[in-house]
């Protein structure tokens, strides 16, 4: 399969409002962006269609929402203070940063596994090979250093008294340090889940292309609590299911690969990534994890409360092991963007450009769009009917032509023409975005007509 434009999609995110540079009239902040009116629909859509498989549709799964600000402690614990970085590598000749790890899987095409190298040995490879650097072709590295993850603040209560603490990098902890409370609370035996969508921040060495890789961004990220013996099974639904849901958002199986880690850290069980084909090639879309034992336990030693559970059947007491499953919210909408981007011939040899999304996740489910202006009192009736059940666009400036093609544009499913003849008999008709065919219904027959094809299964 040929490999879509990135470049063309960031810019019909930019034309029609899905996503925009941040802070854009200050000249930028380099990778972060802003979603616009189209963009957060999209993105809102995907969050509760994750929701909806993750915590509504399995029993024994609940949801959370923790703070970002967490005690200090918090990152000791769970390693991130000691060990979040990056190893890095500055080209002395244009002053370029660049992750070694990355230049070497770059250079040696994925065949050499750099995530399991040290230091030395990264160092050493790109040393031997004379990996040049990818920005100005010089080979002129610093040594490699270790580049921290964690974006630091500080909090004081008096004046020069100030405390650091962490924006936090992954939301995971929010539900570990919580276990206690969520397990009393709703009273689950194992194993339960417990999913938080929430925002995380990392000071990438590397951000960049567009909502791939940036510094702040949104995870959604889901933790079975379950007994050592049955984690395995659990990781293997675990990562089906997960499958699963990126093939229902929208995603071609042809375009999704399980890559096994090649080197776990050194608590792990099993670690898998689903990849997708992206337009700068395959890369992790989201993480699974068997995480064995280790989550509770730090925070148990860290913290002095116990987190064990005691088995309600057997009476055993132990402490619970954790697989998660990570996805980026952000990461996930701009591979719905580039599966569904598609530039169509027309017969009369027209381009169209059309985002094919899944209608459950569409940003407008429907737009209403008066065929002159002089039916737009009309029209408005009708909008107001339909926006009381979906996410409606209305558009009255145009030739009808015009206003279809923007509706492709911005992948709404259905467009709703009022016409003359419904004036005389209430009927309008409904355009089908992927196969561009209409038929003509009564107004009342809209609701359920759209409703069942919307449902997001
Ligand atoms: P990567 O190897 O791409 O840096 P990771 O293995 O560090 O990712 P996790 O810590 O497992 O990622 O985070 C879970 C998910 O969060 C990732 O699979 C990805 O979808 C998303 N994610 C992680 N870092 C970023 C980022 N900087 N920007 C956008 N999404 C991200």
């Amino acid at each position: 399969m040929e490999l879509k434009n990135m470049d063309k999609i960031v810019n019909l995110c930019k034309s029609r409002g899905f996503v925009f540079p941040g802070s854009e009239i200050y000249g930028g902040f380099a990778n972060t962006w802003d979603f616009g009116p189209v963009g957060v629909e999209l993105k809102n859509n995907i969050k509760r269609a994750w929701w909806k498989r993750f915590v509504q549709e399995p029993p024994n799964s609940y949801g959370a929402d923790a703070s970002i600000l967490m005690n200090p402690m918090v990152w000791q614990a769970s390693g991130h203070a000691q060990s979040f970085s990056d190893p890095k590598m500055d080209c002395k000749s244009c002053k370029q940063r660049f992750r070694a790890d990355n230049l070497v899987e770059e250079f040696s095409k994925g065949t050499v596994a750099a995530e399991a190298m040290t230091n030395e040995e990264l160092e050493k490879y790109i040393n031997e090979n004379k990996i040049k650097c990818p920005h100005c072709g010089n080979f002129n590295w610093t040594p490699i250093r270790q580049f921290k993850l964690m974006f630091e603040t500080s909090r004081g209560t008096l004046e020069g008294e100030k405390d650091v603490v962490y924006l936090r990098p992954e939301t995971a902890q929010g539900v570990y340090v919580n276990f206690l409370n969520l397990q009393r609370t709703t009273r689950a035996k194992l194993p339960f889940s417990v999913a938080q969508i929430g925002k995380s921040f990392r000071n990438e060495v590397t951000p960049g292309n567009f909502l791939f890789r940036t510094i702040e961004f949104e995870q959604m990220e889901h933790q079975t609590f379950c007994k050592a013996e049955d984690a395995f099974e659990i990781y293997e639904e675990t990562k089906k299911r997960a499958l699963q849901f990126a093939e229902d958002v929208g995603l071609k199986e042809e375009n999704l690969r399980f890559h096994d880690h090649d080197k776990l850290a050194f608590y792990a069980k099993a670690a898998c990534d689903i990849q997708y084909r992206f337009p700068i090639g395959w890369e992790e879309l989201n993480g699974i994890h068997h995480r064995s034992q280790h989550d509770l336990s730090k925070h148990q030693e860290y913290s002095g409360k116990s987190m064990v559970y005691v088995d309600p059947v057997t009476n055993e007491k132990f402490v619970p092991t954790v697989v998660e499953y990570a996805i980026g919210a952000d990461r996930l909408t701009l591979a719905v963007l580039c599966e569904a981007y598609d530039e169509e011939t027309l017969e009369n040899g027209e381009t169209r450009v059309v985002l094919h999304f899944n209608p459950a996740i569409a940003p407008y489910k429907v737009a209403v769009l008066p065929l002159q202006k002089n039916l737009s009192d009309k029209a408005k009736e009708v909008y107001s009917l339909l926006a009381k059940q979906f996410m409606c666009d209305f558009d009255d400036a145009g030739s009808i032509g015009k206003r279809y093609r923007r509706e492709d544009e911005i992948g709404t499913p259905f467009c709703v023409t009022v016409d003359f003849e419904t004036l005389e008999n209430n009927t309008v008709t409904i355009r089908d975005r992927d196969t561009m065919q209409q038929i003509r219904l009564n107004i009342s027959e809209i609701v359920p007509y759209i409703s069942e094809k919307i449902i997001f299964n």
